[in-house]
């Protein structure tokens, strides 16, 4: 299974968290893009070597700042040379709740999206205002409630924890409006300190520190908790939904599929131990005649701990038999450990971090790495 994921490098302004390549929209750089966009399109036919994709995923960036006519036409060009005989099995778009309208949601049905992805957040105001989100809490609930009534039954809504500002209480009514709410998936990220963001700045200056991890962990596992009660799936570290509905693109990530990223920075692999990426500069990237100018083959022990980190990401955790012999032999005895002190599960052939081990996942891929 393998898919398409297109950047797109806009937004209409910069939340205090992010150090994502993007670019404050305007007409003249939009109709670059599409230009550009429309070049890397062209000259990608064959990257899937004839096995068709089968997911489209639109992400960046605020991809809903794009005019609907710029979007349709990348769309246009992209079912064009991709999918011409296939049924786009998920097709997902990242909005934000400002920009949906019941236009807008009609706009994006008649292109096929069949999936809506929307950073919310959170549901309180004080929070929106400080991370310099654009919508307002009862904005992100009215979105959601439009996409509903205009048909779409596969939502997906982001919640941010483990920031100064969000109390145990404050937490605890995010989840619950969430849960009223029952979007079919949730995606629930910790607040990161990123070098090139406004909140990096704000830290290096000693304006912003972090909450302990002993409260970020309980956050976490208090949605965890709510969520599964409440029927969801965690079936991934910062990922839940209900049955049957998660995140195909994002799945073929975790499990190394093939994946084609259009756009300025977007990043392509090739399924096997080649990766390529496009340049972070909308400037650079309009120039751009060979687009496998930049990219790397991982060696034999990158692929290892690649497996290792995304296959122990996801709660079905990673096939021992797809791992390299030889090297896995090498880390046997401390992921037998590891199963010994509970910090791993093994099941037959199948090694995976137990959800109540989620919180401090990193530092125990990290053991198994070679
Ligand atoms: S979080 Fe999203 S909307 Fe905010 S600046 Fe980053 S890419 Fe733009």
């Amino acid at each position: 299974m393998s898919g398409i994921y297109l950047h797109v490098p806009f937004c209409a302004s910069y939340c205090i968290y992010c150090d994502f390549y993007s670019l404050l929209s305007s007409p003249k750089r939009m109709s670059q893009y599409l230009e550009a966009v429309s070049r890397e399109v062209d000259c990608r036919g064959d990257f899937f070597k004839g096995v068709s994709p089968t997911r489209l995923y639109i992400g960046g960036g605020t991809p809903s700042v794009l005019p609907p006519e710029i979007l349709g036409e990348i769309v246009r060009k992209i079912k064009f040379q991709f999918f011409q005989n296939v049924e786009i099995e998920e097709f997902t778009i990242e909005a934000n709740p400002n920009d949906i309208t019941p236009d807008y949601l009609k706009f994006l049905q008649s292109i096929g999206v069949n999936r809506l992805s929307m950073g919310v957040q959170s549901f309180c105001d004080e929070h929106l205002r400080w991370f310099k989100r654009r919508h307002s809490a009862e904005g992100a609930i009215n979105a959601y409630r439009m996409a509903v009534e205009a048909g779409f039954n596969n939502i997906s809504l982001d919640l941010i924890f483990g920031f100064a500002h969000l109390s145990d209480s404050q937490w605890d009514n995010n989840i619950s409006t969430i849960l009223d709410l029952r979007p079919q998936h949730i995606s629930c990220y910790q607040m990161s300190i990123e070098k090139g963001s406004e909140l990096g700045r704000l830290y290096r200056k000693g304006e912003y520190s972090e909450p302990d991890q002993d409260r970020c962990a309980n956050q976490y596992y208090h949605l965890s908790n709510r969520l599964k009660e409440a029927g969801y799936d965690h079936y991934e570290i910062s990922n839940f939904s209900l049955p049957g509905y998660h995140s195909r693109h994002n799945s073929s990530y975790w499990q190394r599929t093939p994946y084609l990223g259009l756009g300025p920075s977007a990043h392509s692999f090739d399924g096997v131990s080649t990766r390529l990426w496009n340049p972070a500069s909308l400037a650079k990237y309009s120039i751009l005649t060979d687009y496998d100018q930049f990219g790397e083959t991982l060696t034999e022990t990158e692929t290892f701990n690649e497996q290792i980190m995304l296959g122990l990401r996801q709660s079905k955790g990673l096939k021992i038999s797809d791992l390299d012999k030889s090297l896995y032999r090498e880390v046997e005895g401390v992921i037998s450990n590891l199963v010994k002190s509970g910090y791993l599960l093994q099941e037959g052939e199948t090694i995976k971090i137990p959800p109540e081990k989620f919180f401090i996942s990193d530092g125990i891929m990290e053991q198994c790495f070679l």
